[in-house]
């Protein structure tokens, strides 16, 4: 049982910090109904996942999207509108994958490249060769059998993906926060190690392993995959235990693979996409709140919960503050930044460019980031800032009623706003719903707006632009850990 005296000096405690923290009720207000009767939300949402699609770093469909993010600023009157460029690499897009068991009966496999992988030699077609079980002197000792091979390279998936992270924020549980470990496919000769032999042996094609369940296929890539590497294709981890299975036990089936990719190399850059409302107060205006969300994805479903809920909450935020003719003390800026999957890329070049002197960093006011999740935005991860959290706690509590109740001291990893606490400065990220994140969704071919409501967009764009106009209003920065 809790006492009662410190729920009561808890309750204290709460309205006292929301009397000392001003909240801007008529402006809130406005926010809400303008979110609620003309939202744009979905749509932008939508236009995300199923129009543009996939939005890989460095594809020409992830520039498609940047640039249409751009106009949709100018269009809703934000100003400076522009493409932020930053090294990055080589663009790569998958033009056609098809991979189908034909012996000993028919069927189609579910399968995506990795990508930046290179293209198959045409059609390949054979039994299938199966070394996941086997040490890199067995291989070796293989050769003859590898030469234009169709190879099934981890052992058959015991293991699979089961649970998504612990959800913080709900109630008053400890929380437990930051990317879970994921059980990963094996292979008794480690796959940095396999795929060079393989390669050496002339094999066509390897076949890699998913450890999601139910025919979700989770696949990654690296950027820094040269041209000529082996080409490399995952596939759903119950049909690659049906093919290890029957290869083990002397049946191997075969198969039939096509897998065209091609690379754009004529722009090595990646793109942030910025656009302000300008700040009117003459001592603050040059000051910055910062929202935003990585427009990036990978390659194989529509990046919808990874990260078009993040970017359609954070734009529709925008929208929502340039639609009332707000007259912000500072800046408002929006960011959506490119190459979060490869390493926080666009964010990290954003954070040295901009906030690499310290007068500079004493014009950021806060950056809000919304991630790693999806649905309702429930609070925000407060890095260990105690003094942001008490004003945070305050910006809250208006929101209550929309299911947004709970900041956490606590800090989460992985994504945009590190950079900034990483430079000291405040960034936080917004606590998401991990429903079906981690287990079905994050870096899946299943990454499809189903899982997203239109409530919890609108709900998500009311939070970022109540915080956004709260801390372009108040008469103080965010205030920093040291
Ligand atoms: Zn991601």
């Amino acid at each position: 049982m809790r006492c009662l005296v410190c729920v009561l000096v808890g309750s204290l405690g709460v309205v006292l910090a929301a009397a000392q923290e001003p909240v801007d009720t008529p402006a809130l207000a406005r926010i809400r109904a303008e979110a609620q009767e003309r939202s744009s939300a979905l749509r932008l949402f939508h236009t995300l996942t199923d129009e543009l699609g996939a939005r890989l770093s460095g594809s020409p469909a992830y520039n498609t999207a940047a640039r249409w993010a751009r106009e949709r600023f100018t269009e809703w009157g934000l100003v400076n509108a522009h493409l932020e460029p930053f090294e990055f690499g080589r663009g790569w897009t998958l033009e056609k994958i098809a991979v189908d068991m034909t012996a000993p009966r028919y069927m189609p496999i579910t399968a995506y490249p990795d990508a930046w992988t290179p293209s198959t030699n045409g059609v390949i077609a054979g039994r299938v060769v199966y070394v996941g079980d086997k040490t890199a002197s067995e291989i070796q000792a293989m050769v003859g059998q590898l030469r234009g091979a169709i190879v099934l390279a981890h052992l058959p998936v015991a293991v699979f993906v089961d649970a998504d992270r612990p959800q913080p924020g709900l109630d008053e549980r400890p929380v437990r926060t930051g990317n879970p470990a994921l059980p990963q496919p094996r292979s008794v000769t480690p796959l940095n190690e396999l795929l060079p032999l393989l390669q050496r042996a002339g094999a066509a094609v390897a076949l890699k392993a998913s450890a999601y369940r139910d025919g979700t296929v989770g696949v990654t890539g690296n950027r820094n995959t040269p041209p000529d590497a082996l080409p490399t294709i995952t596939i759903a981890g119950e049909q690659y235990n049906v093919l290890a299975r029957l290869a083990a036990a002397g049946r191997a089936p075969e198969l039939r693979v096509e897998l065209r990719t091609r690379n754009a190399e004529d722009d090595r850059n990646s793109y942030n996409v910025i656009a302000d409302i300008p700040g009117q107060d003459p001592a603050l205006r040059d000051q910055v709140v910062l929202v935003g969300a990585h427009l990036d994805s990978w390659h194989t479903a529509g990046g919808a919960t990874d990260n078009a809920d993040g970017v359609a909450s954070v734009m529709e935020a925008m929208r929502i503050l340039a639609a009332l003719k707000v007259r912000p003390r500072r800046t408002i800026r929006v960011a959506l930044w490119g190459g979060e999957e490869q390493g926080l890329l666009g964010a990290r070049a954003y954070v040295a460019r901009h906030f690499a002197d310290q007068a500079a960093r004493d014009r950021l006011a806060v950056y809000l980031n919304d991630d790693p999740g999806s649905g309702r935005t429930l609070g925000f991860y407060m890095e260990g800032n105690q003094a942001a959290k008490t004003i945070f706690d305050a910006w809250l509590a208006p929101l209550r009623d929309l299911g947004a109740t709970r900041n956490i001291i606590e800090p989460i990893n992985a994504t945009d706003h590190v950079p900034f606490d990483e430079a000291g400065l405040p960034g936080f990220n917004a606590i998401k719903d991990f429903e079906a994140y981690d287990q079905r969704t994050r870096h899946t071919n299943a990454d499809f707006g189903e899982r997203t409501s239109e409530e919890e967009l609108k709900q998500s764009a009311i939070v970022m632009a109540t915080f956004a106009w709260q801390a372009a209003m108040r008469n103080e920065k965010i205030p920093r850990k040291r």
